[in-house]
């Protein structure tokens, strides 16, 4: 069965689309720990992040690399930083959460109810940055 991030790839779900590329997709956490946390997939389903070839593991930090710095461009933060967990969803992803204390990086710490204008206006910056920076 697709997991739920392969139907956000293909659109069956929704989602706050921050940048794609053909083999990435890049889009807000739903429940994030930090205004702009944006998760970082490859679009072909892989289950665990560590079992992507070298190849795909190198073009998914690539990837991760430029949309942290359409983050950090569009949100004001002092870095931004990067986790893998994997506990919920299996197919393989990046969290990029931008950083102003280490507290800000507290997954127990999640807004399960973030406000939808809220979430497209940032996505949409962060989007905008992404474009600005990779044109
Ligand atoms: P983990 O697999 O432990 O890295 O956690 C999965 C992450 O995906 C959690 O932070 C969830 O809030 C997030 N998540 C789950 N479903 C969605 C969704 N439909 N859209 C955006 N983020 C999601």
């Amino acid at each position: 069965m697709a997991s739920i991030f392969s139907k956000i790839v293909d659109g069956t779900i929704p989602s706050y689309r921050v940048a794609e590329d053909d083999r990435h997709y890049a889009f807000l956490d739903i429940n994030p720990v930090a205004p702009g946390h944006t998760l970082v997939i490859p679009k072909r389903e892989t289950d665990y992040i560590f079992d992507l070839s070298d190849e795909d593991f190198a073009a998914l930090h690539l990837f991760s690399k430029k949309v942290a710095q359409a983050i950090r461009a569009a949100l004001p933060c002092k870095r931004v930083g990067v986790a893998v967990m994997g506990l919920e969803v299996p197919h393989a992803h990046i969290h990029l959460v931008p950083l102003n204390t280490e507290k800000d990086m507290d997954f127990s710490a999640k807004d399960t109810d973030p406000d939808p204008e809220q979430m497209k206006n940032i996505a949409e910056m962060i989007a905008d940055k992404f474009s600005e920076l990779n044109a």
